[in-house]
């Protein structure tokens, strides 16, 4: 970018003695230098427009240095509002991620920074308020009601109010417009100010402050261990080490995550609380806010479903230090707080904590990196922890704790596996005799029943009896799934929909016949077996209507509904005391997939699902509709043996070499074009091998379990090694060094946990 030496921008050039490094939006991870005015206020972290040939950009300045060896230097144009730049800590945090997870430093930067924040345009919203100067006498306003009554009832109006009132809700009360309030301020007797709007999700919402609950003596005992690590830190001592919280489902983790919270809060400090977005539920929301609100203590909530507006808002509250708790699904460890006391990660075995498009950073990981960076305790929560958690607790890097009792001294709910191989026969397959009798027990008792099934739909494929023909995705390579009351199949990958077959689109035979079962057909069946049960389902299905999970919940928690069918969204955190019953329709369907995570995630699975039961008085029942009774998983979680699963699942991945011995790094290589694809994964395997860190496991090149998805072809090759920056590296040299034909796509994902 060499500057013209006639211009006066090179008389400036001249002058600075200041310089920045500063990384454009949308320009990878290039970096360009610019000389500072004089006087011009710029830190690490700033947003800045600059000149880039004939335009200004805006960018991140990521640098101040007072050298530069650029030739042709151009100075900044503009330093924007600083209270929309970047935290130091936080662009550190991003450079590290960029490194690690091997993507352009400006995508991990837009991961830290939202979106709405990095726009210059987006404003505060400001809304119009009338404030009332001087009430006239009595006798005046009597006469004003003659001549002009709707000025007069805007007076009065403000006065019965007592306060400001926005010219929306005066129009609103007494049909007084613009025109009125603006004879009423030439008179002198209001006065027009503007106020500026936050945009809450929660603003119509009241919350009444709820106490904290007194803790158990295993609680008590977590909870000054955890206070010992909220002290303050004499500089030069190293940060706190990571708690892992093992404590069982119904243990009282939350209680204890808010008491930290609160002792966080009285040392001046700030926290985070990371929750998968599943759970963040109203409930959940709720929560928080009510116990925060007796010391007028704002909490901030983040996640996907804000609008942009509520999204600007939250942040500039967060970071102006109007909110110091912020509660939020995996972006929420990129808050901007300052003082940061403590991040809580809950559920942190949850999947969903991984993103899965780049950045693909791991929620968790980044919590415990931030926690070391900014010097702050960091506690994981689990009833049960991921293997990478506890593997760093017996390295040493985390320190366990351990609930082991449920609070109130609640019974832990009694499992009982059902041998589905003998069952089939006799009832369909679908609802066990005795788990039948079990529902029908708890009707009789008023009592709630939940059955789970992690399938939405009716049934998982239509297969012609005659020709064998199975209706499948024309994009991707798998079958449709039957949706009954839309009478559409769906594919579960892309969305392709088309009407239902009444017979077979091969052979014309109407012999069409259904193939497993979705949450769709456990409702019809569990609705005809018991006619006069209130039975609603949960999935994503009826979530398409926005509103429909929070009635569903709030009618199930009332009484109204008996029988809850549905998906992993009611599997988690959930807390309804007056369930006693649940049902896990088909236990294996996760243990089949060709995933080495399979076993760990049916056992967690199965232990979260099975912790919804028995949490309030009475104790709960839980049966497990299996037909492989017999494997490890299910076994473990029957008996709530965290630790004996642990021994056995470890042992395999250490013979494998697999994480959490070693990182696993999947690359992905997508085409339209089935031998272009998979000339590029071969290629991309032998490029990898050359000069390749020592200790690199380099797999074969093979089409991806999900072969096909989204009409391309997909391909992979599995790495696996100890030491991800090196491998990293090598991986970014080989990549900026291949060219790919232009439809071929590569992707890399390290830590990878979506290996389909
Ligand atoms: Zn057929
Ligand atoms: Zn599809």
């Amino acid at each position: 970018m060499a500057s013209d030496r006639n211009t006066p921008e090179f008389a400036l050039e001249r002058a600075a003695t200041r310089f920045v490094r500063v990384i454009l939006d949308d320009s990878g991870s290039r970096v360009f230098d610019y000389g500072v005015p004089e006087g011009v206020v710029v830190s690490p972290g700033c947003r800045v427009r600059v000149p880039v040939r004939t335009r200004t950009l805006l960018g991140t300045v990521l640098e101040v240095t007072n050298y530069s060896e650029a030739r042709g230097i151009r100075m900044v144009s503009e330093v924007l509002r600083s209270d929309a730049g970047m935290n130091p800590a936080l662009l550190k945090l991003a450079a590290w991620m960029a490194d690690y997870y091997c993507c352009p430093l400006e995508l991990a930067m837009r991961a830290v920074l939202p979106q709405v924040i990095r726009k210059s345009e987006m404003t505060h919203q400001q809304r119009q308020r009338v404030r009332l100067l001087q009430l006239p006498e009595e006798e005046v306003l009597a006469a004003l009601e003659k001549k002009a009554p709707l000025q007069a009832a805007a007076l009065r109006a403000l006065a019965r109010a007592g306060e400001p009132v926005s010219v929306a809700e005066l129009a609103r009360a007494t049909d007084a417009s613009h025109a009125v309030v603006r004879s009423l301020e030439k008179k002198g007797l209001v006065r027009v100010e503007m106020e500026r709007v936050e945009r809450d999700p929660f603003r119509n919402e009241e919350f009444v402050s709820s106490p904290a609950l007194e803790l158990n003596a295993e609680q008590g005992v977590v909870f000054a261990r955890v206070c010992a690590a909220l002290e303050p830190q004499p500089e030069g001592t190293p940060a706190p080490k990571p708690f892992l919280l093992h404590g069982v489902t119904g243990s009282g983790k939350t209680e204890i995550y808010l008491q930290a919270i609160q002792q966080v809060l009285q040392q001046g400090r700030s926290a985070i609380m990371l929750v998968p977005e599943i759970s963040l539920t109203p409930q959940t929301v709720e929560r928080f806010k009510s116990r925060f609100a007796a010391q007028q203590q704002e909490v901030a909530v983040l996640h996907s479903h804000l609008s942009e507006g509520e999204r600007h808002d939250q942040w500039h509250q967060i970071r102006s230090g109007r909110a110091r708790i912020v509660i939020g699904a995996r972006s929420a460890v990129f808050a901007p707080l300052e003082k940061l006391g403590l991040i809580v990660v809950d559920e942190e075995h949850e999947p969903s904590y991984k993103q899965e498009e780049s950045p693909r950073y791991h929620g968790r990981d980044i919590a415990v990196l931030r926690g070391s960076m900014e010097r702050c305790a960091v506690l994981l929560g689990s009833a049960t922890p991921s293997l990478e958690s506890f593997h760093n607790v017996k390295q040493g890097k985390y320190e366990l704790l351990q609930i082991k009792q449920r609070v109130d001294d609640k019974k832990m709910p009694f499992i009982r596996i059902m041998d589905m191989r003998n069952e089939s026969k006799k009832t369909g397959g679908i609802i066990s005799s005795r788990l039948m009798t079990a529902i029908e027990q708890r009707l009789a008792k008023r009592e709630q029943s939940i059955l789970f099934l992690n399938r939405r739909g009716f049934s998982t494929s239509l297969l012609c009896e005659k020709c064998g023909h199975v209706c499948s995705c024309p994009n991707c390579s798998v079958s449709l799934t039957f949706h009954k009351a839309a009478n559409r199949i769906v594919c579960h990958i892309c969305g392709h929909l088309a009407l239902a077959p009444s017979k077979c689109p091969e052979c014309k035979d109407p012999g069409i016949r259904h193939q497993g079962t979705g949450t769709e057909r456990v409702e019809e069946v569990v609705q005809k077996l018991f006619p006069k049960a209130v039975v609603k389902r949960l999935d994503a299905d009826v979530l398409q209507r926005k509103e429909a999970f929070r009635e569903t919940l709030a009618a199930f928690r009332t009484g109204k509904i008996d029988i809850l069918v549905g998906t992993q969204m009611i599997a988690k955190g959930l807390h309804f005391p007056n369930v006693t019953l649940v049902g896990i329709i088909n236990a294996d369907m996760g243990l089949h997939i060709p995933d080495f995570r399979a076993g760990e995630r049916t056992f967690q699975l199965l232990t979260q699902v099975a912790g919804r039961a028995g949490r309030g008085d009475v104790e709960g029942e839980v049966f497990v509709q299996s037909y492989t009774p017999f494997s490890p998983s299910i076994q473990f979680a029957r008996h709530h043996d965290f630790e004996g699963f642990w021994d056995q699942e470890i042992s395999f991945r250490q013979e494998w070499d697999y994480p959490p011995f070693t990182h696993m790094v999947l690359l992905s290589v997508r085409s339209p074009h089935q031998a272009r694809g998979e000339l590029s994964a071969q290629t991309l395997a032998k490029s990898i091998a050359e000069g390749a860190p020592a200790g690199l496991f380099i797999g074969e090149p093979a089409s991806a379990p999900l072969e096909k998805s989204h009409g391309e072809f997909r391909f992979q090759l599995v790495l696996r090694t100890r030491t991800v920056q090196r491998l990293s590296r090598h991986l970014r040299a080989v990549l900026d060094k291949l060219k790919f034909p232009e439809d071929v796509r590569v992707s890399v994902d390290v830590d990878a946990y979506q290996l389909l």
